[in-house]
């Protein structure tokens, strides 16, 4: 079966399908349009997703826009992360790269268009007055007395807007449309404002800046755009959408289609509230490993397969709804089980005498990985001293702990069967060493004298291993929905983030930032781009198994 045949298909697909059927569009052009305000999360992933895998499917193109009319909020460092976060998603945009503002000229033009034909006007009402004079959601607006200004002394002073002659905020030219509407946004709506900023594209070329309902349409139509598509609070919007282009004269017919936004739990998806997160330093960074954003996920060893099967799963719809974060991960472990390379860390160490051995280091090879072979096998010394898991060993203990117990016997995963003989403790009576013995005869087989040797626990060399720092990360916020709270940041998890000081395997030190490695027993993690050769740095990708169905409720 061809791999379009198994994608599940969406409602944007079959209006797409229907277009298609009936000859309305024959080549697909969709359009990714961010802001560069901040950096993409995984909510714009569901857009990228969306628009890339549409124009790949349907062999048509995808634009990568930078709507980009807010030069305030805007910056260059935004437009190359997003760029970057696009290409490792493993889309690749149709073209050059395309700016709103390599629109700008024309969309003057069109502005004057509109003037011309009596469809738009200058208005020099203060805020207040035209707060005022917009109605409300029960009420009608009324017209403002700048509406029936002569075209030619609009056009004059439109022209001296673009000219610098006004100030912030003393004027705007709004689009001349109906101040009944039940639609507050066909309320003559703002199409131009006076901005004194520098652009990070045009630089000081512009004191005026067209508005995201007026520069939107007319962009996706100036790119032959056919399906724009975008979220949900744009669907009254639609109305304005279709004004603009009906009333300019422009070759082309966008047409734009609402669907729901991702939201995710326990997380906040809103590049406003990430930047507050950023700016207050709640998080180190956009790419902070505890962050939705593309680089936060990446940098925390999510794969771009993991994000977009997520995008997949969760499909395309017009309902609102609340995604849970277990089903992010569980595309993650799906994956990772399959294709990471084992190696084996200690979290806590315990250190581990074995008095038995003698002479020199042994060498020990370790499959990559338990069922494919192909992934081949590493060497793993094998010393007098080596640490576990503190958790691993207890004095005493019943059946069920099917680990290290005081006289008892284990396995030491890709090595020997040994016994704990006797401990050794602090002042405290915390236990700092393990005595213990190893079988010599059992490296890869049971004991010759029929003994069962039931649990198997991981282990890292003590002389030869790597200390490391190791980073766990938990759900950065401790309600479901941060977003509903009057203070997202009051309920941030303090626990969200913690570090240990572990040990970890030789061959480790090799491996490469952000590249998946399954701890055996402890989870997926990933070197993080902190890591040196003098102080390695691992992040807990995920757990082995999803805690969050106990743990949330
Ligand atoms: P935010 O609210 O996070 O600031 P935005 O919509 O202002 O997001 P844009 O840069 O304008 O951010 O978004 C680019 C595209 O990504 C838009 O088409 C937008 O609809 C889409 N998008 C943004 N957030 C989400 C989300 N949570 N789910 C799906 N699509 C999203
Ligand atoms: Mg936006």
């Amino acid at each position: 079966m061809a791999e379009a045949d198994i994608r599940p298909t969406n409602f944007i697909r079959q209006i797409i399908d229907k277009d298609i059927e009936q000859g309305t569009h024959n080549l697909i052009q969709t359009r990714f349009p961010p802001e560069p305000n901040g950096y993409l999360h995984i909510g714009h992933a569901k857009s990228i997703c969306l628009n890339f895998g549409i124009a790949t499917d349907y062999k048509g193109q995808c634009n990568l826009r930078f709507d980009d009319t807010n030069p305030e909020k805007e910056d260059i460092d935004y437009v190359n992360a997003i760029q970057q976060d696009v290409t490792w998603l493993g889309f690749k945009w149709n073209g050059d790269v395309r700016y709103s503002s390599n629109y700008f000229d024309q969309l003057y033009t069109f502005a004057v268009e509109l003037i011309n034909k009596g469809l738009a006007y200058v208005d020099f009402s203060n805020q207040e007055t035209m707060r005022e004079m917009r109605g409300t959601l029960k009420s009608p607006g009324q017209n403002s007395p700048y509406r029936d200004t002569s075209v030619a002394e609009n056009l004059a002073l439109f022209e001296k807007m673009k000219a610098g002659e006004f100030k912030e905020g003393e004027c705007l030219l709004r689009a001349k449309i109906d101040m009944g509407s039940p639609f507050m946004c066909m309320r003559d709506p703002a199409l131009y404002r006076v901005r004194f900023a520098n652009h990070h594209q045009t630089g000081d070329k512009w004191c005026i800046y067209p508005m995201y309902d007026f520069t939107h349409c007319i962009s996706d139509a100036i790119e032959g755009v056919t399906h724009s598509l975008c979220t949900l609070e744009f669907q009254d919007n639609r109305r304005l959408y279709d004004w603009v282009i009906s009333n300019i004269t422009i070759d082309s017919e966008p047409h734009q289609y609402e669907f729901s936004r991702l939201n995710l739990e326990y997380t906040v998806l809103s590049k406003r509230k990430l930047i507050q997160l950023v700016e207050e330093n709640h998080v180190t960074g956009w790419d902070d490993p505890r962050m939705p954003t593309i680089s936060g996920l990446r940098r925390r060893g999510y794969t771009p397969a993991s994000i977009k099967e997520f995008c997949q799963r969760i499909g395309v719809t017009k309902m609102d709804n609340m995604v849970e974060m277990s089903m992010l991960e569980a595309c993650l472990r799906e994956e990772l089980n399959a294709d990471a390379n084992r190696a084996m860390a200690v979290l806590e160490p315990l250190k581990i005498v074995l008095e038995n051995f003698d002479g020199a280091d042994e060498v020990l090879s370790a499959p990559n990985h338990p069922t494919d072979e192909t992934k081949g096998s590493r060497s793993i010394p094998f010393t007098k001293e080596i640490y576990i898991e503190k958790e691993d060993f207890k004095e005493q203990a019943n059946k069920k702990f099917k680990r290290l117990v005081l006289g008892k016997e284990v396995r030491l995963r890709n090595a020997y069967v040994i016994k704990a003989e006797r401990v050794e403790k602090d002042s405290n009576g915390e236990i700092t060493t393990i005595f213990c013995s190893y079988d010599k005869e059992t490296l890869g087989k049971d004991p010759s004298d029929g003994r069962k040797v039931k649990g198997v626990i991981h282990w890292v060399s003590a002389t030869q291993g790597k200390p490391a720092e190791i980073r766990l990360y938990d759900r950065l916020f401790n309600v479901p929905n941060p977003a509903a709270e009057e203070d997202f940041t009051a309920c941030i998890n303090a626990d969200s983030f913690v570090i240990k000081k572990g040990m970890v395997e030789p061959s480790l030190a090799a491996a490469e930032v952000n590249c998946p490695i399954q701890f055996e027993r402890t989870g997926y993690f990933c070197k993080d781009k902190d890591s040196s050769n003098d102080n390695l740095v691992f992040n807990r990708t995920v757990g082995l198994r999803d805690t969050w169905a106990n743990s949330a409720k």
